[in-house]
């Protein structure tokens, strides 16, 4: 995957590669290989929704080397403007499949997020799934800001290649956006919920909710509560602003 090619499928403001998740590793593993820093960014419905609001956020999004849509109404989305992306590629996938990468290749990584107890669980699984994989570090993702610079000389110390960050949409992306040239890894991303579901605290929905893009729906029968006001202003929004992207191409 050519690093210099701009990003070109314009989507509700929002530039993504047209990239296979097969790309994306194979990129992966070239960064894994050489001395830069690199971050990755998954963009589900609520942070294609929150980047209009938030210029932060925003920023961030564009300043990554990569962006992927990881939400398949966002993939729906591309094909009727025309701009389709290949395929949508979740946040826990790569997780999953840069972790295998770093086991196969000895390169280590740190785990940044969640609470002690899903992080314990998170590294037993990740530990069962990759037996040669060495995890140089982790740390809970709920600290104050006072104490972001321990975390960030933490991470540096381990000498981790890789750095996954599940500490919630935004926080997760502000701190590495803060931090990205302390952190000394090669490549970072930011996870969200992945922890959760890797240690098995939370569900992932089935391959077919996934695919019918419903995978939203299953997370707000888990936790109706929490998610239940976010998903009814982000998707509704989506909604509208998809019909008049359609109406106006
Ligand atoms: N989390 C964290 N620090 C915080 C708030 C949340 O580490 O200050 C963790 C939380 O324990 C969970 C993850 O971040 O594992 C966020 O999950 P969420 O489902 O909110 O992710 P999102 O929906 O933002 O992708």
């Amino acid at each position: 995957m050519d690093l210099k090619k701009p990003k070109t499928q314009n989507i509700l403001n929002c530039s993504f590669n047209a990239v296979t998740e097969q790309n994306v590793l194979q990129w992966s593993e070239g960064i894994l290989n050489s001395p830069d820093t690199h971050y990755i960014v998954t963009v589900n419905v609520a942070i294609l929704m929150m980047i209009r609001s938030d210029e932060r956020l925003k920023r961030f999004i564009e300043s990554s080397t990569v962006t992927v849509a990881d939400g398949q109404p966002i993939i729906w989305l591309s094909r009727l403007l025309g701009n389709p992306l290949p395929e949508r590629i979740p946040g826990i996938d790569l997780c999953q499949k840069i972790t295998k990468i770093a086991a196969d290749s000895g390169k280590t990584v740190y785990l940044l997020g969640a609470t002690n107890a899903v992080l314990n669980k998170t590294e037993r699984q990740l530990l069962a799934d990759n037996p040669a994989l060495i995890i140089a570090g982790k740390s809970d993702g709920y600290f104050d800001d006072h104490e972001t610079e321990n975390r960030v000389n933490r991470i540096r110390n381990s000498g981790a290649d890789i750095l996954f960050v599940a500490m919630g949409v935004p926080r997760q992306e502000y701190f590495i956006q803060e931090n990205l040239d302390k952190l000394g890894v090669n490549l970072t991303i930011a996870l969200g919920g992945s922890f959760d579901v890797i240690s098995g605290i939370t569900k992932r929905a089935p391959n077919w909710m996934q695919n019918y893009g419903l995978e939203w729906f299953f997370r707000l029968l888990q936790e109706p509560r929490r998610l239940g006001k976010r998903y009814a202003i982000t998707n509704t929004q989506f909604l509208v602003l998809s019909i008049k992207a359609f109406f106006k191409k």
